[in-house]
């Protein structure tokens, strides 16, 4: 890969790439099968990436006609390598056998280890015979849907596919490596002017922020909606603030910190509230939600934005949904992705029905999606929430960092980029957007 690396800094063309051999391992970030049981017995708290993610050498897979490999210059940490690297609510490797039985391809993903990563940026280095529109030396970023294009499931909204999958997640071969194996479906266009960190940090949540809240597959926000934001600072969150501005609604965000409160008030966001200084406590006990608690959590956020949410933008799951579906306004939507903080549910259905409010669910993004949210990074309309970066060996105590929630926005990871701040290829328009507005959340985290 050493050689690879110089030729992309170099800024070799294409072709030149296309020559260079692809070596028969690389380095990558994985959890091993025979490990899924060793935090059997302890909290998920107590559960630590740290001992679970390992970095080694792995066998390059055989490439199939529809995929490509991307030499992986950074990638970053998403809550699914949590998930991954602490075996729960499953270990993974049950999705790599599912996988390995629909095909011949397929069979490759079922390993003694899972290449963990749903996100990257990087360099086209060999294509598929059935690529036909990516080239060896194309600069991309790398989304997450894996989905089959000749399952007739997977058209119209590919995200109803029978078979669709998050690479790295439920699939092998992901981004938190020097090398990945990824179908041509899930390259998009690196952005010109951000480094390779920077490009890398946005596919995952920024394309299911997009979903959750533009889309007319899920929120399709109007203008003026009040929307309520929970964990406004995190990957997802930090997105759907900037969705919400730019769509001319209120975004309410919703932290846990005076230094997040600070962050989000820079991003534009005026209306914040700090959860654990407000000290809200919806569940009574374990078995018991306060309807007292639920309003007055409903009267800061009507104190803050003048009426109820017209969207609430929600993930934390069991600790927040009851809370959610009572404060949305009447004929409100509560959009939901995610189960944070447990995934069995409970809410007040009166709430729900007599007021006409819905549950909307979302997951990810169709291509479709993803390409329109890459775009607006393209185009400077979103910025990325880069807070901080480690090298790939210090992959574990970056998932650690998401796990223990001591971060702000995306953690990256740099892989064959052997420092921050390279792969900026239009300087002109970075400068244009404005160093301050890119880089708002890695100065925050410094
Ligand atoms: P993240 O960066 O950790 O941010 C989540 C935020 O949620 C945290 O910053 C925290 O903010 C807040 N939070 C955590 N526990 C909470 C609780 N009990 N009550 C209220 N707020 C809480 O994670 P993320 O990337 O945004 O992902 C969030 C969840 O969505 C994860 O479960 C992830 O797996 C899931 N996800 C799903 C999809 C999908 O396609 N379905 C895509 C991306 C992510 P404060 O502490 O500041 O309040």
């Amino acid at each position: 890969m050493h050689q690879i690396l110089e030729a992309i800094q170099a800024g070799a063309a294409g072709e030149e790439l296309a020559n260079l051999p692809v070596p028969e391992s690389y380095r990558a970030a994985f959890v091993k099968r025979d490990e899924v049981d060793m935090f059997d017995g302890l909290d998920s708290a107590d559960k630590d990436p740290r001992k679970s993610l390992h970095v080694d050498e792995v066998p390059t897979p055989e490439l199939a006609p529809d995929e490509v490999y991307v030499a992986v210059m950074a990638s970053a940490i998403n809550f699914n390598t949590v998930w991954t690297s602490i075996f729960e609510p499953l270990p993974t490797f049950g999705f790599l056998d599912r996988l390995a039985k629909e095909s011949a391809w397929g069979a490759r993903h079922a390993q003694p280890y899972h290449v963990v990563g749903s996100d990257g940026s990087g360099v086209v280095l060999r294509v598929g015979s059935a690529v036909r529109n990516w080239s060896p030396g194309d600069r991309v970023t790398i989304h997450c849907n894996h989905v089959d294009d000749q399952d007739p499931s997977a058209h119209d909204d590919s995200m109803l596919a029978t078979n669709q999958r998050i690479w790295g997640f439920e699939s092998n071969f992901g981004g938190l490596a020097d090398l990945a194996v990824v179908k041509a479906n899930q390259l998009m266009p690196k952005p010109r002017h951000l480094s390779w960190e920077e490009a890398a940090c946005n596919a995952l949540t920024n394309s299911t922020s997009y979903r959750m809240l533009v889309s007319h597959n899920a929120g399709a926000m109007k203008q003026g909606d009040v929307v309520l934001i929970w964990g406004a600072s995190g990957g997802l969150g930090g997105y759907a603030v900037q969705y919400v501005l730019n769509g001319g609604g209120t975004p309410v965000g919703v932290v846990s910190s005076a230094s997040k409160v600070e962050l989000l008030q820079e991003l534009g966001c005026e209306a914040v509230i700090d959860r654990k200084a407000a000290g809200y406590r919806f569940w009574a006990d374990e078995h018991t939600q306060d309807e007292k608690e639920w309003r007055r959590f409903g009267k800061d956020v009507r104190a803050l934005a003048g009426r109820d949410p017209d969207i609430v933008f929600e993930h934390p799951g069991r600790q927040t949904m009851g809370a959610s579906v009572f404060v949305a306004a009447r004929g409100g939507k509560v959009v939901t992705c995610a189960a944070t903080s447990g995934y069995m549910i409970e809410y007040d259905n009166r709430h729900l029905w007599m007021k006409l409010k819905s549950i909307v669910s979302s997951h990810f993004a169709n291509y479709r999606e993803a390409w329109e949210a890459n775009r607006l990074i393209c185009e400077g309309r979103i910025q990325p929430i880069l807070s901080a970066v480690h090298p790939l060996e210090a992959v574990g105590d970056a998932a650690s960092a998401v796990h223990r929630n001591v971060h702000e926005g995306k953690i990256g990871v740099l892989c064959l980029a052997p420092a921050e701040g390279e792969g900026i290829d239009d300087p002109a328009f970075r400068a244009q957007v404005g160093e301050d507005r890119i880089t708002l959340f890695r100065r925050h985290g410094a």
